[in-house]
């Protein structure tokens, strides 16, 4: 008999721990530092632009590869931060946020049974996309607190069915950056073994010491690689679900033609206002910038005067710190613990790994937020850890385990 239900390569991967926190934040009044949505709006112009839109009758399907204003925006900005010139109309595809980019890469690219390398932790829909499409992840772990790439370890994992390498810079969850070394590897290895290179750069605008460079830059992979942005990052509208793949003519089209079947286009009226976002001034981004600068040192310093350890993040809005002087057995029985009596939401990284057990003493707060709100939580997090320390979470470690694991 058929199975009425989730089919073999969705099962494994359960609910999205994003979801799950979520809920779990509303349900125990946690301030929520789980899920990276900002809890402000973006700019005021660019909702007007979006409404704008909607008022003058922007309400039917987008041309399939993404408005031409938008398109151009995108090659246009792109340009500006890299210096390399695409062809807007045949090198861009607009999608449904990132997300929905990733899958058209995966979809579009991969034969049945063909290997995609990726590192963890890693953005949770990396894994899924991979297994829809019917390909084999091969994942290289990076280890903490570095979390560099070790360029013997990506040649042990690649193998002749080999297709993608995917990276992540600035990285969800670890905040780190790739040094000029890893790109030089990178470069290499994808050249050597002719893989196609998929960097989610979707945290481009979130760098806060070194500038970010995208990896379309290296000697030799500019022909091989994707670019993957989102609008909602930069703008802070995660909502909109905006995003971008900018590619060489023949890897556009490969990502064009699951995109076409997928959702056809994003929402018109928001690439319209997309089209404005991208076109602003340089001290946007510079203002933008120097806010999350100080909502990092905020959630940062606080969380070390709250006993956690944490490193700095060089880019993207979340802060990965360990949690081990709690005594909990992992992350997931941790920020089980945390939400509903300390009234924090956090993410678990375990849901960004294979090898959950590598996250087993890690927490990854989104620091997103407004800074009163990250002061809450520090308040929150703070009166947490005196009353562990006055030994009221004695039994924590009992039986808390694995509730929230998807
Ligand atoms: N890649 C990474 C690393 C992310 O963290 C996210 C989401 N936050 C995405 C891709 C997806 O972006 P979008 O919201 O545009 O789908
Ligand atoms: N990427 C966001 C994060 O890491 C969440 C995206 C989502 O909810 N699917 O928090």
């Amino acid at each position: 008999m058929r199975t009425l239900g989730v089919n073999t390569r969705l099962k494994p991967f359960g609910a999205t721990i994003f979801a799950e926190m979520t809920a779990l934040a509303v349900k125990h009044g946690a301030v929520n530092l789980g899920q990276g949505a900002p809890d402000f709006d973006g700019p005021e112009w660019l909702k007007e632009a979006a409404i704008k839109a909607i008022r003058d009758g922007r309400g039917q399907y987008a041309r399939m590869t993404g408005l031409p204003e938008l398109t151009k925006a995108i090659t246009t900005r792109f340009e500006r931060t890299s210096g390399l010139s695409y062809d807007p109309e045949r090198d861009v595809v607009v999608t449904c946020g990132a997300t929905e980019a990733i899958l058209d890469c995966m979809l579009g690219l991969i034969e049945p049974g063909d290997e995609v390398l990726f590192f963890e932790p890693f953005y949770d829909s990396y894994i899924a996309s991979v297994a829809m499409a019917g390909g084999v992840p091969k994942v290289v772990t990076l280890e903490a607190p570095e979390f560099r790439i070790s360029e013997a370890a990506v040649r042990a994992a690649i193998t002749p069915k080999t297709r993608v390498i995917m990276v992540n810079s600035p990285h969800n969850p670890s905040g780190q950056m790739l040094s000029a070394e890893e790109r030089s590897i990178i470069a290499r290895v994808a050249q050597e073994f002719d893989l196609v290179v998929i960097s989610d750069e979707v945290y481009e605008e979130l760098w806060y010491e070194e500038p970010h460079r995208t990896l379309a830059l290296e000697p030799g992979l500019r022909e091989r690689t994707i670019v993957l942005g989102s609008l909602g990052k930069s703008f802070s509208f995660t909502g909109w679900k905006v995003g971008w793949a900018i590619a060489p003519a023949n890897l556009a089209q490969a990502v064009r033609s699951a995109h076409q079947f997928a959702s056809f286009c994003a929402a018109t009226p928001l690439q319209v206002a997309a089209a404005t976002a991208l076109s602003a001034p340089d001290s946007y981004f510079e203002e933008f910038r120097a806010e999350y600068r100080a909502r990092r040192d905020r959630m940062v310093h606080g969380l070390r005067a709250c006993g956690f350890e944490c490193d700095l993040p060089k880019g993207s809005y979340f802060a990965l710190a360990n949690h081990a002087r709690f005594g909990f057995a992992d992350d997931f029985a941790f920020c089980r613990h945390l939400v509903e009596h300390g009234k924090v939401a956090a993410i678990p990284p375990g849901a960004f790994y294979v090898n959950k057990a590598k996250a087993a003493s890690l927490v990854r707060f989104a620091f997103c937020k407004k800074l009163e709100t990250i002061d809450a939580a520090l308040e929150r997090l703070s009166l947490y850890r005196d009353r562990f320390e006055r030994g009221e979470f004695a039994q924590h470690s009992e039986g808390a385990i694995g509730a929230v694991r998807a």
